[in-house]
């Protein structure tokens, strides 16, 4: 592709809204650009790396036995209704009504619909598993669409489903995905892990998800130093080894603590570590308000406690609430005499003689025991793991590291076909329900997190298997007519090796052209200009390592494809 019949159009400056690398460079390679909020169009470069993404996904998920099929983005509330979730999922699902008043969503997902066609196609064991999937566009209306296409409003994502007889099947079914996962992430050249995860508003019995490491990643993961444990920290479970505190404690003693509302505050004023104060969080969850205890040095995990009541959801208490059932300002809540449910977290059963809030302005507790002074509604894992905790699995370390979130599958179970009835006739002709699995994949989203992965201050730096164009070359002196003949043979050259080259044919200053090329971060850079012709050699750089040398114009070919191979290999050894 010649740059001068193309529409790349490249930006000096970072546009002043973008605030993450993989959306300023997005923008400034002329890859994509924002329609409104969380909309992008994909121009012509972005397009190409969004289909290389595809075509990878397509190929890994043909080879693990599915079959790709396109549903529509529209769909009718009545299926949403069938599952609940047309109440529950919340103001992401953006519904409107046609013309003759019937409702509809954009599709943020697709369970609903797949299940709808399984169900009124498949009527014997003999059909299953069925096993399919899209790429398609979603829509999810999210609350702070931002960083560009990381979390965008429409986005494109694969979604695979499978329907099987037996838990063996969906369990194979299952496998299958993982494996194929695991493959696609490294096809696409991305350093990866896989992480158990929590199964949010999809449901059912367990997932996983597939985390590109990152250090602007918007999720945490856990993972151990000695065996195969790695979790989202959302969900990784926190495992109390402790024994239960038999000691006694003085009665319970009010006192005043002015203007100490944090833990910091009330720690510093009483001269008592963190590790000695009950933090006390009050929860909205589907409508109760329930209060949560952890450790002063602890944060609650309100997903675990979503899990533990099975709740749909669960916010924290507004001001309003906590004024009215603690009769304080936020910040003085304590689980002694607060008459709501209590649930706290199982390590604070190591410990007595707690301070706690006293459900008083400028007030708090000392000598809390709470089996003595509490009546607990449950013990329950309910904080986030720490690297100071040991791994739950294997007591070995644990560390701590941010990933961005590219795939997740789940292991449905029976959630969506008891709700629609997605039955079968088994081979003792008795009616069974199918066991799902579902799996997706962020199509667009696995683009921006390749550039968060791979950048440096200059731009992009494309892993080889994603990139836009496999070369560029550049042409330094395109008025000059030799040069450019020269620079035309081997464009034709590079071509006739199958390279997928961006001609830099512009007649810009090398500057100009430079900074083009290594913000558009294609893995092989070539230079020609009046200099190098006259030595007979070709530049060469390496764009991920900078590294530059030279090739013979005479054996070009055989050079080339050498130096391409060792670019190749570089990257391979890289992850
Ligand atoms: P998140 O926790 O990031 O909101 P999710 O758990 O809601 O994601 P899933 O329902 O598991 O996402 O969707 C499958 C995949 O689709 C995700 O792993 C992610 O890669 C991608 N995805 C989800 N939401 C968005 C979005 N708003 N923009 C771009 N990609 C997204
Ligand atoms: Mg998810």
């Amino acid at each position: 592709m010649r740059f001068t019949a193309s529409y790349i159009p490249t930006l000096k400056e970072s546009p002043a809204d973008a605030e993450v690398v993989s959306h300023k460079l997005l923008l400034r390679s002329g890859m994509v650009r924002r329609l409104t909020s969380g909309l992008y169009i994909y121009l012509p470069l972005g397009l190409k790396v969004l289909e290389k993404v595809s075509r990878i996904v397509r190929e890994e998920m043909n080879a693990a036995g599915f079959q790709e099929l396109l549903m529509p983005m529209v769909q009718p509330a009545d299926l949403w209704k069938e599952t609940g979730r047309w109440e529950h999922y919340g103001k992401e699902l953006l519904r409107f009504v046609d013309r003759h008043a019937r409702e509809y969503c954009l599709g943020p997902t697709h369970e609903e619909v797949i299940t709808d066609l399984v169900r009124g196609e498949v009527r014997s064991y003999r059909q299953l598993p069925v096993r399919l999937y899209q790429i398609q566009t979603k829509f999810r209306d999210e609350i702070r669409p931002r960083f560009g296409l990381m979390r965008g409003r429409e986005f494109v994502m694969k979604d695979a489903y499978s329907f099987d007889a037996d838990t063996t099947g969906a369990e194979t079914s299952y496998k299958l995905m993982y494996d194929a996962y695991c493959r696609v992430f490294k096809r696409l050249g991305l350093r990866f892990r896989p992480v158990e995860a929590d199964t949010g508003s999809i449901g059912g019995n367990f997932s996983h998800e597939f985390m590109v490491l990152a250090d602007t990643g918007e999720d945490t993961i856990a993972f151990c130093h000695n065996c195969d444990f790695a979790a989202n920290v959302e969900r990784a479970e926190v495992a109390w080894r402790g024994a239960a505190c038999s000691e006694t404690c003085p009665a319970v003693e009010q006192v005043a603590t002015p203007g100490a509302h944090t833990v910091e505050e009330v720690t510093a004023f009483l001269g008592i570590g963190a590790d000695r104060l009950i933090k006390t969080m009050l929860f909205r969850v589907d409508g109760n308000v329930v209060a949560v205890l952890v450790r002063g040095d602890r944060e609650v995990n309100d997903i675990k406690l979503k899990n533990l009541l099975k709740a749909q959801a669960v916010e924290l208490a507004d001001a309003a609430t906590v004024q009215e059932l603690t009769k304080a300002p936020v910040g003085f809540a304590g689980p002694v005499g607060l008459g709501i449910p209590v649930y706290a977290d199982h390590e604070l059963q190591g410990g007595t003689d707690y301070v706690a809030g006293a459900n008083a302005a400028d007030a708090h507790v000392l000598h809390v025991d709470l089996r003595r002074d509490v009546a607990i509604t449950a013990w329950a894992d309910l904080r986030t793991i720490t690297p100071a905790d040991a791994c739950p699995r294997c007591g070995g370390s644990v560390s701590l590291t941010r990933g961005i979130e590219v795939g997740h599958i789940f292991m449905l179970g029976l959630k969506y076909s008891e709700a629609m009835r997605a039955a079968f006739l088994d081979e003792q002709g008795k009616e069974t329900l199918m066991i799902m699995g579902c799996y997706g994949i962020g199509v667009s989203r696995v683009m921006a997190s390749a550039i968060e992965q791979n950048h440096d201050e200059n731009g992009i730096v494309f892993p080889p298997p994603l990139s836009p164009f496999d070369c560029i070359l550049l042409n330094l002196d395109a008025r000059d007519a030799t040069v450019s003949a020269q620079a035309d043979a081997l464009y034709q050259e590079l071509r006739s090796q199958g390279m997928d080259v961006l001609y830099d044919d512009r007649e810009e200053r090398p500057g100009v052209k430079f900074k083009d090329a290594d913000l558009l971060g294609i893995p092989m850079q070539l230079v020609l200009g009046g200099k190098s012709l006259a030595r007979g050699i070709v530049e060469c750089k390496d764009r991920r390592t900078g590294m530059k040398g030279e090739l013979p114009l005479d054996g070009f070919a055989a050079a080339f494809a050498q130096w391409a191979a060792e670019v190749r290999q570089g990257w391979e050894e890289r992850s």
